[in-house]
């Protein structure tokens, strides 16, 4: 039975990048090797499409979470930061782990925040030293509006520290045109590659935060990584594997140009959803991403029994809902690697499932409908 992994992280890993993978290890101080993480980053530059630094760290998507967090803030400094899921919880929870206070902008699951709100909190707040929000909410599968949102905290002196690591490379993203600050990625969403990786972009704004941070930092100390990438270095043992994959990545998305890849995401996120409602389904996000999809379970079926009989009979993986969504929604990703084969095998999968679960529909509309919009 061939297998379709259609998480929101980990994402299928593309033949051609994992054989560059699996070549003999080399060393990383030298010439050899520089030139691979210099193509490596030059090409995530364009991808986040910023002419700023981008540093990449080893650790999961959460150490980038944590660098742009203690490289920029102090004790006692207050950060305005968006949680309308799992992983806007995340960035206060971090913050408030190193005595950041944080001030909440609390949205109902599913829904994205609404730019005025965090203007209003600004201005009632002079002196709060960041704004940190999410591209894409994966728990929710929902995109925020980072670009109404930047136009807001950049006539500030706050900085703007958005959280693209599922929505890099599937949902529009720029980053030095909508003000960004700091954008923290991980390697194993859009980017095609295992996890272990991560990152982050720093904007000029955000290096003069770095000389007034006073938290403690080593590991993932900015000035350590700017210091050594003007040689063309890392401060640490790189993971030379995964950058390695990394540079093969990063050549495939640019030979194809980040815009198209963006472009083949979002028909595969509206593909996905319409097959859904044509099966009766609705989707659970309000204003849905191209990066992953939320999808109600009908009444009266559990979310979860629909995964596991997905998963156990027919190889396709989705994931689940988290905390209060558990049971209730199931998440399929269009992120990476996932295909058009993905899309329409999972849906194939999907109307299987349902069917033998008791659900009544049109049998076949799903997968008519998703054979017929995708590109
Ligand atoms: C996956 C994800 C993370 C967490 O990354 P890890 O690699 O698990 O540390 C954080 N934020 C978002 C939006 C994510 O999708």
């Amino acid at each position: 039975m061939k297998k379709y992994l259609m998480t929101p992280g980990p994402t299928p890993v593309p033949e051609e990048i994992r054989n560059e993978m699996a070549k003999p290890m080399i060393h990383h101080r030298t010439k050899e090797y520089q030139a691979i993480f210099n193509d490596a980053t030059e090409g995530l530059k364009k991808i986040f499409k910023t002419s700023g630094d981008v540093f990449t760290f080893t650790a999961s998507g959460t150490g980038a979470m944590e660098a742009s967090i203690v490289n920029c803030l102090s004790a006692g400094d207050k950060i305005i930061v968006v949680r309308g899921g799992k992983f806007g919880e995340r960035f206060g929870d971090i913050a408030k782990a190193f005595g950041v206070e944080v001030i909440g902008v609390d949205v109902e699951w599913g829904d994205a925040p609404k730019p005025e709100v965090i203007g209003d909190l600004l201005k009632k707040h002079p002196d709060v030293k960041g704004v940190y929000t999410t591209l894409c909410e994966t728990s929710t599968a929902t995109v925020y509006d980072i670009k109404a949102i930047g136009e807001i905290v950049r006539k500030t002196n706050a900085l703007f520290v958005v959280d693209v690591i599922s929505g890099l490379g599937a949902d529009k993203f720029e980053n030095d045109a909508w003000g960004v600050d700091i954008a923290v990625c991980g390697s194993q969403k859009g980017l095609m590659i295992p996890p272990g990786l991560s990152f982050c972009s720093v904007s000029q704004k955000a290096w003069k935060a770095v000389e007034e941070s006073k938290l403690p930092k080593f590991y993932f100390s900015f000035k350590k990584y700017k210091k050594a990438y003007l040689n063309t270095d890392t401060p640490f043992t790189s993971a030379i594997t995964l950058v390695i994959g990394l540079k093969k990545a990063v050549e495939t998305i640019n030979a194809e140009g980040i815009d198209k890849v963006i472009a083949r995401h979002e028909n595969m996120a509206e593909a996905f959803r319409e097959s859904c409602k044509a099966m009766g389904l609705t989707i659970f996000s309000r204003r849905p991403s191209s990066a992953v999809t939320g999808v109600n379970a009908p009444a009266g079926i559990n979310a979860d029994d629909i995964i596991k009989l997905l998963k156990t009979e027919f190889g396709v993986t989705f994931a689940g809902g988290q905390d209060d969504l558990k049971g209730k929604i199931f998440r399929g990703a269009h992120m990476g690697g996932i295909d058009r084969e993905h899309t329409v095998e999972s849906m194939k999968a999907l109307e299987k499932a349902l069917v033998k679960l008791g659900y009544k529909f049109s049998v076949g509309k799903g997968v008519e409908t998703a054979e017929k919009m995708l590109k």
